[in-house]
């Protein structure tokens, strides 16, 4: 008999191509990981050490569903991201080895707050209400890596209502995948179930209310959803 004083709150899970469901722990995501969008940003795209951020596991939107326009925002931003989904947990992972911990990836979006985000960078303050909201992840299938191989290049774009607005190649991220694993595994111990956006190409910009998102990624899949 279970000791919850009230049910345990459902497992964030994300379908995998093929069948069966990926059950998420948490989300992580890259800040500025690709030179175009660093400088769009207003910042430096250097080598600087990745640094990072998170989503609650429950702001994926799976399944094409619609994501609800969010309050407190005049300005919901979309980008585009490749979304690196872990099988084997780790702490310090050499480079060397990140593939191995990797089960496979998907397409996501990492919807933001811009307006809030901004206030809070000229405030010193943390992003968590600019970047880790309600509906704020949604992702595509999940595919695994031994279908799909490690993508390094390939073309990762996204239009809006038909209309292409961010385009860009999975080579000119600043940090690869495996750089971006290893990271982030010396913040916190990685384990099963964690998802990690790995950051956006240049091009993003304001959503509105009925706006369809189809994002694609050369290799990965695709990830649909409407603005509500
Ligand atoms: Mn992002």
């Amino acid at each position: 008999m279970s000791d919850f004083v009230l049910p345990p709150p459902p497992q964030a899970a994300a379908p995998v191509a093929g069948g069966g469901r990926f059950a998420v722990r948490r989300i992580f995501c890259v800040g500025q990981n690709y030179a175009a969008h660093s400088r769009e940003m207003g910042g430096d795209p250097t080598r600087e050490p990745p640094f990072f951020f998170t989503k609650p596991a429950d702001a994926l939107v799976t399944d094409g569903a619609a994501a609800p326009y969010p309050g407190a925002t005049n300005n919901l931003h979309h980008e585009i991201e490749l979304v690196v989904a872990i099988l084997r947990g780790g702490a310090a992972i050499p480079v060397a080895e990140a593939q191995n911990h990797i089960y496979g990836y998907a397409v996501g979006l990492d919807l933001t707050r811009r307006d809030l985000q901004s206030q809070a960078k000229e405030a010193r303050r943390p992003w968590d209400m600019s970047k880790g909201f309600d509906f704020s992840a949604p992702l595509g299938l999940i595919e695994p890596a031994t279908k799909i191989g490690h993508p390094k290049s390939g073309r990762i774009a996204l239009k809006i209502n038909g209309d292409l607005r961010q385009d860009g190649d999975l080579s000119d991220m600043i940090w690869s995948v495996p750089e971006v694993v290893a990271a982030l595994s010396n913040y916190v111990a990685l384990a099963p179930g964690d998802l990690i956006f790995t950051g956006t190409p240049s091009g993003v910009g304001p959503l509105l209310r009925g706006d369809a998102l189809e994002g694609e990624i050369e290799g990965v899949g695709v990830v649909r959803t409407r603005i509500v």
